[in-house]
């Protein structure tokens, strides 16, 4: 059997998600590539975490629910459960080839730093691990981890066509959103800021494609994931989705990685550890006309792009605050509490508010107490504009 054929075994976080339930469908299509050895979920989605279980035969299980509720659902499955508020964290640690986190928020912090420090290479596509606690990560080493972000797996797979000291800059692509040409932003809807013109996303990253906040927290992962400073992360807008991302190099070259928008792509990538995996999205077809268009980004109308760069440039834990504030005000505009345009602003009131009292982060704890700040003043925002 050839290195590129070498059978891996995955661990997967967030396995009903988005980013798992596809990952899981790689797996089923290339049986002779992976071995699925843990899968983890919430509490929300016990049926569908234990047929998964059962159908790919997997010998651990981890659920953020209670033992009891757990019970109710693994009648037929035979492997070990584990339960209660640390499960990923758990499993993460678990020796394999790749540990896959596909959680979504800052919540898959802890299971990134628990399988970095277990010695596991990361698939990382919970960008939250970087923009809350980017520091930390780091020093478990970022060469161990694979972006499953399609920006940031496509500059990882540019990076390969030059030395680090050849990199002038890196360009992230932006689809721009369902808003992207859209003047009046104040009276968008919750089903209109859901529907995704190119990618098929989970509910938070999609409305955080619509405010352009994912792009801002792209460009802080960006930072972190490939040490270069805040000035040499461009973002510019690239409405079809095809090119991923871009990287500069200092004689005037710049490598782009491109494919249909399908995040079985990326995923694909970093679960077989930079190996290609034959199939994995259909190619671009170039016997059909068509066009790739870039433009740069309005930050007046999408503000969130700026701030994210000016709280990478505070550094400290004022890209944990970014988040933290965004991940209330993205639940409260689901919630129909606040508008639209009130999301970026709570987010940057609570950055102005907390910022600079935040110091470097030391541990999980540190990125905890500045969360808990930022979801307080947050949340007090969006008390006052439902008074
Ligand atoms: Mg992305």
């Amino acid at each position: 059997m050839s290195e590129t054929s070498r059978m891996r075994e995955i661990v997967i976080l967030g396995s009903t998600g988005s980013i798992g339930v596809q990952a899981l469908e790689i797996v089923a299509a290339n049986p002779d590539r992976f071995r699925v050895v843990g899968l983890s979920a919430g509490s929300k989605n016990l049926p569908m975490l234990f047929d998964q279980a059962k159908r790919f035969k997997v010998p651990f299980v981890a659920t953020t629910a209670t033992a009891e509720e757990a019970k109710k659902y693994s009648q037929g499955y035979d492997g070990e459960v584990i339960t209660g508020a640390n499960a990923s964290t758990e499993l993460a640690a678990h020796q394999c080839d790749v540990v896959l986190n596909g959680i979504t928020g800052s919540i898959g912090l802890s299971p990134t730093l628990s399988a970095l420090s277990a010695g596991n290479r990361v698939a990382l596509a919970n960008k939250e691990s970087l923009v809350a606690g980017g520091e930390l990560v780091m020093k478990f080493g970022r060469d161990r981890i694979i972006p499953v972000d399609s920006e940031h797996s496509a500059l990882y797979q540019c990076f390969l066509g030059g030395k680090a000291d050849e990199v002038a800059k890196v360009i992230l692509t932006a689809s721009g959103g369902p808003f992207r040409d859209r003047t009046d932003l104040s009276s968008v809807t919750v089903a209109e800021a859901l529907a995704h013109p190119t990618w098929a996303m989970g509910p938070v990253v999609t409305i955080n494609s619509a405010t352009l906040m994912n792009k801002g927290l792209e460009i802080i992962e960006a930072h972190y994931l490939f040490d270069i400073p805040y000035s040499r992360v461009d973002a510019v807008i690239h409405p079809q989705s095809v090119v991923h991302s871009m990287v500069e190099f200092i004689d005037g070259s710049t490598l782009a990685q491109a494919s249909p928008p399908n995040m079985k792509g990326p995923i694909s990538y970093a679960i077989a550890d930079g190996d290609r995996v034959a199939g994995a999205t259909r190619s671009i077809d170039w016997t059909a006309a068509h066009q790739w268009s870039f433009a740069p980004i309005n930050e007046q109308r999408f503000p969130a792009v700026a701030l994210a760069r000016h709280c990478g440039e505070i550094g400290g834990g004022a890209t944990t605050i970014y988040n933290a504030a965004n991940e209330i005000a993205v639940a409260a505009f689901i919630n129909q509490t606040i508008p639209f345009t009130a999301i970026v602003k709570i987010v940057e009131s609570s950055v102005n508010a907390l910022a600079q009292s935040t110091l470097s982060i030391r541990d999980l704890s540190d990125v905890s107490a500045i969360e808990q700040d930022a979801r307080l003043h947050a949340e007090r925002f969006v008390a006052e504009m439902r008074s």
